[in-house]
């Protein structure tokens, strides 16, 4: 696959990543703590089983890509703080839960979970597990920076039950870890990946980036290799989004030293030679992984889901989310707490909760959900199915939405027979500008952004 610029250069416009639909720019101040509440008290009745995510928002120091909600601090008096709070939150959800519902899947994201001293790894791990009930076989994962990590917190992560962890790679190349602000030689990654192998820790991800300053593609070959080297179980690997009206900090990165769009589309292409040419799976938009690990099984045999983390092996799972900022979600809705950590605190004080704003699906987000999921994760389409569940004819139903995909159709990236819509190897660039022909919100103003209008990244 030889994709020309050309192509490439047309379908390079703003787009949602599609964590969620609607994606999280629609969320509404009318959705807050009581409309939670009551959420969960509803949700008492469903067997779904639960997943869980703890967002601890602090750093050390700021990566100028940052694209996360974090705090850059050397005091840790705001995290011992701000763990009490998340405990109070915890335990609000916990008394509104079915104690029955079995978690499956328990994450720590953020910010940087291991800003955490292994003490509180111990005590904030050992809090969670007394609220909930925990599947024998749940996955259990935390991200991690490997920069000032120490053993003891490896250790106590893996105590605490952790069984996976993603380490913060991004690019081996000093010149780009210098410009990004995020210095850590390969020695380091490879002692701290050792801990986490030595520890028992069943699957390691790395997470990759492109399009960072000064990358060229010889450097990204050379972070390739050493990666591969060093075989985690699984990639992920995330274009960097310039997003600096949305995250000020960026204006740290000089545009002028950003690879060139043609450069960061031959990325694209090496990463699929370099990793499918070692036996890695290509998994949906943008991971791959072993071809024995859960994540190529459930891509296989389309059990694959996406959520805030991005790929996981769970669908019909409820997401209970705890921290500043995290995103809570079930079968109906959206719950997104305030994101500043001062903020969020007064709430859970004064409320025990923290949703500041959220939103109700509707019938038609569910079945244009369930669309834009299945093309994303499965990278195919069958009509059949969806017009069963939802009780629609899908060619009328999707009148508009086909007439936006025909173009795209038109420059093969994906194909239609009979009864199926299927990405193709080319598409697969652009799964998200796939999802935007069923996305209602995305077509609605054909017009430019209006004023306050959502504004996204680049989808190339
Ligand atoms: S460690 Fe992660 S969350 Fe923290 S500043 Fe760097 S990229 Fe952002």
């Amino acid at each position: 696959m030889h994709p020309d610029i050309a192509l490439l250069t047309k379908y390079s416009q703003p787009g949602p990543r599609y964590t969620s639909y609607p994606p999280a720019p629609h969320f509404s101040a009318d959705f807050g703590i009581p409309q939670w509440r009551e959420e969960l008290l509803a949700s008492q009745t469903l067997a779904r089983p639960l997943s869980l995510y703890v967002h601890i928002p602090f750093c050390d120091t700021l990566c100028y890509y940052c694209g996360c909600n974090m705090v850059a601090t050397q005091n840790y008096a705001k995290a011992t703080e701000y763990l009490d709070f998340l405990k109070r939150e915890i335990d609000a959800v916990a008394a509104l839960a079915d104690p029955a519902r079995t978690v499956v899947q328990l994450h720590w994201g953020g910010g940087t979970p291991t800003f955490l001293k292994a003490e509180d790894i111990r005590a904030l791990g050992a809090h969670i597990r007394s609220r909930f009930n925990f599947a024998a076989d749940a996955e259990v994962s935390v991200e991690v920076d490997p920069r000032g990590l120490l053993r003891e917190q490896v250790q106590a992560l893996r105590e605490s039950g952790f069984n996976r962890a993603s380490l913060g790679v991004q690019d081996l190349d000093e010149k780009v870890q210098k410009a990004v602000n995020r210095i850590q030689p390969l020695s380091l990654i490879e002692e701290v990946y050792g801990w986490f192998r030595a520890e028992g820790f069943s699957s390691i991800n790395f997470d990759l980036m492109t399009g960072l300053p000064h990358q060229t593609l010889e450097s990204y070959r050379h972070t390739l290799a050493e990666v591969v080297r060093l075989r985690p179980d699984r990639l992920a690997i995330f274009g960097y989004a310039h997003v600096p009206w949305l995250k000020k900090h960026q204006n740290l990165i000089r545009p002028a030293e950003l690879p060139e769009f043609a450069t960061r589309m031959a990325m694209q292409e090496l990463i699929l030679d370099t990793l499918e040419g070692v036996g890695y799976v290509h998994i949906g938009m943008d991971h791959f992984a072993k071809p024995e690990d859960e994540l190529v099984k459930a891509q296989r045999e389309k059990t694959l889901w996406r959520n805030f983390q991005g790929y996981t092996t769970h669908r019909d799972v409820d997401i209970y989310a705890f921290g500043a900022s995290s995103i809570s979600q079930t079968a109906d809705i959206y719950a997104q707490n305030e994101k500043r950590p001062a903020n969020y605190q007064q709430l859970v004080a004064e409320q025990g909760l923290a949703t500041v704003k959220g939103y109700r699906l509707t019938a038609d987000d569910k079945i244009r959900r369930d669309v834009i999921t299945e093309l994303m994760c499965d990278l195919a389409l069958a009509k059949a199915p969806l017009e069963a569940k939802w009780n629609i004819r899908f060619d009328d139903y999707f009148a508009a939405s086909l007439k936006a995909l025909a173009p795209l159709q038109a420059d093969g990236l994906v194909e239609t027979s009979g009864d199926e819509i299927r990405v193709t190897a080319l598409g697969r660039l652009f799964l998200r500008n796939i999802a935007m022909s069923f996305d209602a919100y995305h077509n609605a103003p054909k017009d430019a952004p209006q004023p306050g209008a959502p504004r996204y990244s680049m989808t190339a």
